[in-house]
């Protein structure tokens, strides 16, 4: 169980992350990729592991009292670190209540259908952690900043009118207020990273044989359009941080940083749902006492009756 300390303490960590809803942002203005809040790496790692061990605790909960869910969705430019936050956040949890799920350039099947089709097939189910590696965000991110990609879409002429943006901030929303009404919980992070760093990490991918693998030219063609992209990042988060739903902006220059981030901010919203192994009724309690004494009778020779208990007084005694 969570101290009320450490409940604070995450509190306190992740609110200046938070994008006011109402509040218009200018990324560039308001949030530092360089951000690392005081801290020391050190202390960084501390909270980490505390952080990793409470979501293992408070994910065995979640999936026990089975009524909510949780959907983390990253967004990022290229080499902002989605799959290191991934990696790093879920270490130590079960594999069996999470799924990651990523989003590259549709198929034609997705195409066939309307553009939320093939995120709604990806939600969590109550008790599980989905995590989607890049999202929805993405018909409002790279779609905005390449409109061309609209016309793969097969829209019908009126679905294409001057408020085409305008309408999927509002079903996107929507989508998500549904959502939220029931059960459903969304953690939504931008990983914030800086031109300069964003460099120095494709040259790393470069220089190194065995991170060749991760660049691709289409990465450099992308980073031409740096500039639309703020404006795109800026104006989704603007329209799109609501109550329910607010978005994190993570700052993504020390991966180290941004991992406790992404971590504190899972932490927060699974203990803000506060979920507790479902108590067993009366009569199940008196089918588990008869079973104990079943399996009691059943010791053999020698052994204890029930080990488990015998360990357990012994712990305590
Ligand atoms: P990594 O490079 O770390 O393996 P990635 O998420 O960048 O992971 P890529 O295969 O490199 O994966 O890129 C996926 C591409 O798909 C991105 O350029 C992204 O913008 C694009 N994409 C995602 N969703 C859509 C969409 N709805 N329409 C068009 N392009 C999309
Ligand atoms: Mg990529």
């Amino acid at each position: 169980m969570a101290d009320r300390q450490t409940v604070k303490r995450i509190a306190d960590f992740i609110e200046p992350l938070r994008v006011k809803p109402g509040s218009r942002v200018h990324l560039a203005k308001d949030f530092d990729p360089g951000f690392k809040g005081g801290m020391k790496k050190r202390e960084g790692v501390e909270l980490l592991h505390t952080g990793v061990k409470l979501l293992a605790e408070y994910q065995a909960r979640l999936a026990a009292q089975d009524t909510h869910g949780v959907l983390m969705c990253l967004q990022a430019l290229d080499a902002g670190g989605k799959d290191g936050t991934i990696r790093h956040v879920m270490s130590g949890v079960n594999p069996q209540g999470v799924h990651v799920s990523g989003f590259k350039v549709p198929s034609a099947e997705e195409l066939d259908h309307d553009y939320l089709w093939r995120y709604a097939q990806r939600l969590p189910a109550r008790g599980d952690i989905a995590i989607f590696n890049r999202s929805h965000y993405e018909e409002v991110l790279v779609v905005r900043v390449h409109p061309e990609l609209l016309d793969r879409q097969k829209l019908p002429p009126e679905a294409r009118g001057p408020d085409l943006w305008h309408h999927r901030y509002r079903a996107i929303n929507d989508w998500e207020r549904h959502l939220t009404e029931n059960g459903f919980r969304l953690v939504k992070v931008f990983l914030n990273l800086s031109k300069e760093e964003q460099r120095r990490r494709f040259l790393k991918r470069i220089d190194l044989p065995e991170k060749n693998w991760k660049f691709s030219a289409a990465d450099i063609r992308e980073r031409e359009y740096w500039d639309d992209y703020q404006k795109a990042f800026s104006d989704m988060l603007s329209a799109t941080s609501t109550p329910w739903a607010p978005w994190y902006v993570v700052p993504a220059d020390h991966k180290w940083f941004a991992r406790i981030c992404a971590s504190a901010l899972l932490v927060h919203t699974l203990l803000d749902i506060d979920p507790q192994y479902p108590e067993v009724d009366k009569k199940t309690r008196k089918a588990l006492r008869a079973a104990k004494h079943d399996l009691e009778a059943e010791a053999p020779e020698g052994a204890a009756r029930d080990p488990y208990a015998a360990k357990h007084r012994k712990g305590r005694g």
